[in-house]
């Protein structure tokens, strides 16, 4: 599984770097020769496009950059077929939105497609549908989509192509001192403290969305390496183990399917804030979250819809999915669990959210 970015895919013009896509192609057709399956997440639609249609910035609104990549994506696509057709390789576009992702049946659907095109020896070229994604339905970065696509293959291994090789401790643009992580155990608040100051944001990503996608990749027990994409035959120096970027390491313990839909596919609607002793209940000793440890609700969510679980410094401890509404629970939050009959005036379940139906964040 390997995503590449639109800097490593675009002259500094703008335009469609064609020989980028031929020597990925080269590195295509050696990983193929040796057996492997390779799914690509391509950047590049909407620079593409915008140069094309006469822009001299990034498109702003969202119009303009649906318009962009409604162009840039056929070029794209174009240079694709053109490089891989040239080894015999053949491509098939998938494009996706945060639902196709979110909604389980189209989860699977979308699964089902990608796993048909490996099977039948095709590379599925992945991007997200930005013709048709407006904010709500829209993940706006590819990082992100494609740790999610990762973990909808299974993927033996997500690569980033960057226009950084690898994390750093600040910035090496401007700080000579800066030195690069080789391996990366977990993904800690400290790095993403630096990934943020580090000023990398080139693309839509920078460094953060990195570091988001390694913690999907890698809780779903997929480990992630980041580096840059324009070194030559970069992939083939990956799989052979060569320092040439930071390996982020995959969690022991991976989430089970139905957690990482829960934990990364859903976008959560709200925010449930609790108490430090229904904190220890949940992170510690495993239990469900019951309406006595809630002390603030934010947010208008549904029954049913997935929410963050928040302690009082706003850091997230686990998300899952509501039992009641944020309207139901702000009437029964910190309330004892056979009390919530005579307020509600009806009791559907004792948990605010049940345990099987919680992933824990930290
Ligand atoms: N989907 C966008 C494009 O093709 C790229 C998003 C990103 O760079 O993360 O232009």
């Amino acid at each position: 599984m390997v995503k590449i970015g639109t800097s490593s895919l675009t002259l500094p013009d703008g335009s469609l770097d064609v020989g980028r896509i031929e020597h990925l192609a080269d590195q295509a057709l050696e990983l193929t020769r040796a057996g492997r399956q390779l799914v690509l997440v391509t950047s590049g639609a909407l620079g593409v496009g915008a140069r094309r249609l006469g822009y001299s910035r990034r498109p702003q609104t969202i119009p303009e950059k649906q318009a962009a990549a409604a162009v840039g994506q056929g070029l794209l696509m174009q240079a694709y077929e053109r490089a891989f057709l040239a080894r015999q390789l053949v491509v098939g576009q998938v494009l996706l939105t945060r639902e196709d992702v979110a909604d389980r049946r189209r989860h699977l659907n979308s699964r089902n497609t990608l796993r048909k095109l490996l099977e039948l020896g095709a590379i599925p070229v992945v991007n997200e549908n930005d013709t048709v994604a407006v904010d709500e339905i829209r993940l706006g970065d590819n990082d992100t989509l494609s740790a999610l696509v990762a973990t909808l293959v299974d993927a033996d291994l997500l690569i980033i192509l960057s226009d950084v090789d690898g994390l750093y401790s600040g910035d090496p643009r401007r700080d000579p001192s800066a030195r690069r992580f080789d391996v990366v155990p977990v993904v800690t608040p400290e790095l993403e403290a630096i990934a943020g100051g580090a000023g990398t944001a080139f693309g839509t990503g920078g460094m953060m969305t990195k570091l988001q996608a390694a913690k999907i990749a890698t809780a779903a027990g997929i480990p992630m390496f980041l580096t840059s994409g324009s070194q030559s035959h970069v992939l083939s120096a990956v799989l052979a183990g060569e320092a040439v970027g930071t390996l982020f390491l995959p969690k022991p313990r991976p989430l089970r399917a139905r957690q990482r839909w829960l934990a990364f596919h859903l976008r959560p609607r709200g925010r449930i804030l609790v108490d430090a002793g229904a904190a220890k209940a949940l992170v510690e000793n495993g239990k469900s979250l019951l309406p006595a440890g809630v002390v603030g609700v934010e947010g208008d969510f549904a029954e049913g819809d997935l929410v963050q679980v928040v302690d009082g410094s706003g850091r997230e401890l686990a998300r899952g999915l509501v039992n009641y509404s944020a309207q139901d629970l702000r009437r029964i939050q910190g309330s004892r669990t056979k009390d919530i009959a005579a307020i509600l005036g009806r009791k559907d379940y004792d948990e605010v959210i049940h345990r099987d139906n919680l992933v824990i964040s930290v």
